[in-house]
């Protein structure tokens, strides 16, 4: 991205918007050669972040990969595809006006959880065990005291289980 004014292509982002269509981001960056500050305007498609796995190895970010896991989560789950496709919305849309050029698969995995907890517990609980990769009990017991834990709003009772 070169700077209109003295063509100096490093510069840094200081505002970020994505546009309300979800199509189009909107950057004020300033140049770090004449300070000059300009706008310039980003296909969504161009700006996506490559998702970098545990492994070092890059990949495009899809979205139909995060909500196939996210539904695996909620299978039997009081849980709607509207539901889910609004937390891979916000996902998405958190990507976008972050504008980095990587982001690490953890960072994904930890944000979808988050979003998960508020929605259903125990798919949240399903999410977390296969992507934190439990080794054994205990971990998994400790997660769950954490979701539990004296923070928890939850009222003691049974949980209402739908019948599939
Ligand atoms: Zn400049």
């Amino acid at each position: 991205m070169k700077c209109p004014f003295c063509l100096t292509f490093e510069n840094r982002v200081i505002d970020s918007r994505l546009s309300r269509d979800g199509t189009v981001v909107r950057r004020r960056r300033e140049c770090s050669g004449c300070e000059r500050r300009f706008t310039t305007y980003e296909r969504v498609e161009e700006v996506l972040p490559m998702v970098v796995k545990k492994n070092g190895a890059r990949e495009v970010f899809h979205r139909t990969k995060v909500l196939r896991g996210l539904s695996r989560a909620c299978e039997k789950r009081p849980v709607t595809m509207e539901q889910l496709e609004t937390i891979v919305e916000a996902l998405e849309r958190e990507l976008h006006e972050a504008g980095e050029a990587e982001i690490p698969t953890s960072y994904i995995g930890e944000r979808v959880l988050e979003s998960l907890r508020g929605v259903d517990d125990v798919a949240y609980i399903r999410f977390a065990s296969v992507y934190r990769d439990f080794r054994n009990i205990h971990e998994f017991l400790d997660e769950l005291r954490h979701l539990l834990g004296p923070g928890s709003q939850r009222a003691p009772g049974p949980e209402p289980e739908l019948e599939p």
